[in-house]
C-alpha cells in the first residue's frame, strides 16, 4: 500500500516512504534503550499546572479544560471509572518538583530532588540547573509567566496513548494551533518559493526522498491547509496563488501536521475500548484519521527526516556533554548510547539539507516570524485540557523547537556548536522516538488494512 497521493510527481515515492523505514528498523532499538533505560532521557521536567492558558479562558465563552472536553462516549457514568477519560488522562508515577535555585546552591549538585523519584533513579542525571534562554529558542522557557519551573515526571509511566480527550476544546487546540500558520504575504517573496528543496540532490535515494518529502503531494497539502484556514493568504480561490506558497512556511504547517499525525497514531494504536477496557490498535481510528489523509502520514515521514538531520548533526558535540553531573558511571553509560545512535544516523544518506532554507533575501525576518509562531504554538500547549495529553504536547513542541533550533540557528561550518539544555534533549530524543514508534505503527496499520481488502 502507497500513502503517496497519484498527484506525485516522481512514481515509485513509495520507494521513499521505505527508505525511511528501513532506517527508523536500523535505528529505533537503540533509540528505545536511550529512551527507556537510562535516567537522563526518562524523565522531563516540565510545568504542566503552573501556567494559564494564555488564549482563552472560560470567562468568554472559550475553553480549553478538561470540563470543556465531550468525552467519547455519551455517558462515561455507566463505565468503570478507571476507564473515564478524566482517569486516563492523569499521570502516573513519582513526580519530583524542581529545586529552587536557592536549594539548588545550599544543597549543591548531587541531591536535590531528595529522593523522591525512588530509590533507583541517578538524581544527578535527571536534575538540572538553572538555566537562561536565548533568542535562538524556538520554544517558550517552561517557567514563563508562572512561579515554578516545572516538576520532574518518568515518560516510561506515562505513554502516549489513548486518554478520551476529544470535542470542542480539543478542536479550538488544534484550530489555534493551525492558525499560527498563517504567515504575513510581505514576509515571502516568489523567489522562496516550491522551486527549493530543503533536501539535498545527492543520488537516487536522495531523489526519492524529495519526491516524496518536497512534491509527495502538494495539491493534498494546499487542500488541508485550506481546510483548516480558508482565509490564509496564500491560498486563492482559484488556487494558482497556492504555487507562491514558500518553502519556510510549507515546512512550518508540515511540521506542525505530521505532529498531529503521530500524536493520532498514538492515541490509535493503543486504543481503550471503553466498553469492555481492552487495550489495542484500533484500525477504524486509523483509517478515519490517517489512511484516507496520505499527506497527513507523509508530513509524519518529513518530521522524521528533519528531527533525525537534528539529532545527527547535533552528534558530535555531545561527544563533551556531561550527562549526569555527579555519576560518571551512568554518564559513560548514556553517552555511549548517544555516540551509537547519532554515529549510526551519520552514516545514512543525507536526508534534509537544513541550509536551503531562510537563505533568500529577507531570510532573517523570516526566521523571525517562523520563530515567533512556533513560540506561540508551544503557548498553545498550555490550553491543553487532560494531563497526560498536554506532557506529550510539551514535550513534542519542545523537541520540534530544540530541532528546528539545531537546525537553522547553528551553520555547519563554524564552530557555532549547539549546545542544548537538558530538558531540550530529552524532548529531542523522545520526540524522534515517538515519530519511529509512529512510523513502525502505521506500517501494522496498512499491513492490517491491506489483510482485510485482500479477505473482502
Ligand atoms: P482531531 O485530531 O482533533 O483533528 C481536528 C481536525 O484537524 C480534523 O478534523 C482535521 O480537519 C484536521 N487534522 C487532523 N489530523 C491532521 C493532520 N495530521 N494534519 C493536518 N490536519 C489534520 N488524545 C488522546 O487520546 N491521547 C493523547 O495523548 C492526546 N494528545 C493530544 C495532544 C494535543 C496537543 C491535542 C491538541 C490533543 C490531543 N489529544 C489526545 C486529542 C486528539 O488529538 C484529538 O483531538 C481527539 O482525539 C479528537 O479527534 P478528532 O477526530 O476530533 O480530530
Amino acid at each position: 500500500v502507497c500513502a503517496i497521493s497519484p498527484k506525485a510527481i516522481v512514481s515509485d515515492a513509495c520507494a521513499s516512504y521505505s527508505t525511511l523505514d528501513n532506517l527508523n528498523q536500523e535505528l529505533r532499538p537503540a533509540l528505545l534503550d536511550i529512551t527507556r533505560n537510562t535516567d537522563f532521557f526518562a524523565y522531563y521536567r516540565l510545568n504542566l499546572f503552573g501556567k494559564e492558558c494564555p488564549f482563552w479562558n472560560d470567562e468568554n465563552g472559550m475553553c480549553g479544560n478538561i470540563a470543556c472536553a465531550v468525552n467519547t462516549l455519551d455517558n462515561e457514568e455507566d463505565i468503570p471509572t478507571i476507564w473515564r477519560a478524566e482517569e486516563l488522562g492523569k499521570l502516573e508515577g513519582p513526580k519530583a518538583g524542581h529545586p529552587g535555585k536557592k536549594l539548588q546552591e545550599q544543597r549543591g549538585p548531587k541531591k536535590p530532588l531528595q529522593g523522591m523519584l525512588g530509590e533507583d533513579v541517578g538524581e544527578s542525571c535527571v536534575v538540572e540547573y538553572d538555566d537562561e534562554c536565548d533568542e535562538r529558542d524556538y520554544c517558550v522557557p517552561d517557567d514563563e509567566g508562572s512561579s515554578g519551573k516545572g516538576d520532574y515526571v518518568s515518560l516510561v509511566d506515562n505513554p502516549e496513548r489513548f486518554t478520551g480527550y476529544a470535542g470542542e476544546g480539543t478542536k479550538q487546540v488544534w484550530d489555534a494551533i493551525y492558525r499560527e500558520n498563517c504567515f504575513s504575504k510581505a514576509s515571502f517573496p516568489k523567489s522562496a518559493s516550491l522551486g527549493t528543496s530543503p533536501f539535498p540532490n545527492k543520488g537516487p535515494a536522495a531523489n526519492e526522498l524529495q519526491s516524496v518529502l518536497r512534491e509527495g503531494s502538494r495539491q493534498q497539502l494546499l487542500e488541508e491547509q485550506q481546510r483548516h484556514s480558508p482565509n490564509m493568504p496564500f491560498v486563492s480561490e482559484t488556487g494558482l496563488e497556492n504555487e507562491d506558497e514558500c518553502l519556510e512556511k510549507r515546512v512550518f504547517y508540515r511540521v506542525v501536521s505530521g505532529m498531529h499525525t503521530s500524536i493520532s497514531t498514538h492515541l490509535c494504536w493503543e486504543h481503550l475500548n471503553q466498553t469492555t477496557g481492552e487495550w489495542g490498535p484500533n484500525l477504524q481510528c486509523y483509517k478515519d484519521r490517517l489512511h484516507k489523509f496520505p499527506e497527513r502520514v507523509s508530513n509524519l515521514y518529513f518530521n522524521y527526516a528533519l528531527v533525525l538531520r537534528a539529532v545527527t548533526k547535533l552528534g558530535p558535540s555531545l561527544k563533551d556533554y556531561t550527562f549526569c553531573s555527579g555519576d560518571p558511571a551512568q554518564d559513560s553509560i548514556t553517552k555511549a548510547k548517544v555516540q551509537a545512535l547519532t554515529s549510526h544516523a551519520g552514516e545514512a544518506p543525507p536526508i534534509f539539507d537544513e541550509s536551503l532554507m531562510f537563505v533568500n533575501g529577507e531570510g532573517p525576518s523570516l526566521k523571525e516570524d517562523f520563530k515567533t509562531r512556533f513560540r506561540n504554538v508551544s503557548r498553545i500547549m498550555d490550553c491543553v485540557g487532560c494531563d497526560k495529553c498536554r506532557l506529550w504536547g510539551k514535550l513534542q513542541t519542545a523537541g520540534y523547537g530544540a530541532a528546528l533550533k539545531v537546525l537553522f540557528e547553528f551553520d555547519n561550518n563554524s564552530e557555532d556548536v549547539p549546545v542544548l539544555k537538558r530538558t531540550e534533549l530529552v524532548a529531542l530524543f523522545n520526540t524522534l522516538a515517538r515519530i519511529s514508534s509512529s512510523l513502525e505503527a502505521i506500517n501494522e496499520f496498512r499491513a492490517m488494512v491491506e489483510v482485510e481488502e485482500t479477505e473482502a
